[in-house]
């Protein structure tokens, strides 16, 4: 039995965080896990940005309202939930992927939370664990099923390499470089191939 675990910001939809730096104007805001390393300390930076800009919760979700899936990654998704179960495994929150999971039907979704005050400001983020995409790859193993997994960035990697087969999905340069085992692709109907060759291959595996 195969699951696939999906990251979802460059593979599904576009990065939130630069989108609210383009259409808010800050450009702090762009900053990522590759400027600052630290990921409570980036967060940190991201909270305090946009309470010193006033931007509460609907403000920030007025902006996510209007993105949309990358072309192609509805059909795609779609595709792939018709012969495997799917599961989506993000560093974001669920406040902020409600509007974008409506647009991809739902699918199943573990990410973090945020703690938003009663009057809608962001006081704070509740990471559900620490590398919490590795551990829910090994969990799903735990469970018996084999995980073949697809993810863009450095925050996949620990999945990708936990997962029984990995791949980068419009991965930068640097990671594609750093990371040399992971096949890369940037074509959905690639990765749909090689999901699906991978799933094929386990058949004349024993020992799955
Ligand atoms: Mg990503």
């Amino acid at each position: 039995m195969q699951v696939i675990c999906l990251d979802l910001e460059g593979v599904l939809v576009p990065e939130v965080w630069l989108r609210l730096a383009e259409e808010t104007g800050i450009d702090a805001l762009r900053a990522t896990t590759r400027d600052i390393s630290d990921y409570d300390a980036l967060m940190q930076q991201r909270l305090g940005l946009l309470r010193e800009h006033g931007l509460n919760l609907q403000s920030i979700l007025a902006v996510i309202d209007r993105m949309q899936p990358l072309p192609g990654a509805k059909a795609f998704l779609d595709e792939l939930r018709e012969h495997f179960q799917v599961i989506i495994l993000s560093d974001t929150f669920y406040e902020f992927a409600q509007p974008l999971m409506a647009k991809l039907a739902w699918p199943t979704l573990l990410c973090h939370r945020l703690d938003i005050s009663p009057e809608g400001h962001l006081a704070n983020y509740l990471l559900r664990q620490t590398d919490a995409k590795r551990k829910s790859v090994m969990a799903l193993q735990q469970l018996n099923y084999r995980v073949l997994a697809a993810g863009d960035s450095y925050n996949d990697t620990t999945m990708l390499a936990a997962a029984d087969a990995g791949f980068l999905f419009r991965a930068p340069e640097n990671v594609v470089t750093e990371f040399p085992q992971f096949p890369v692709t940037s074509d959905y109907e690639t990765l749909h191939d090689w999901f699906l060759e991978a799933a094929e291959n386990s058949k004349h595996d024993i020992f799955r």
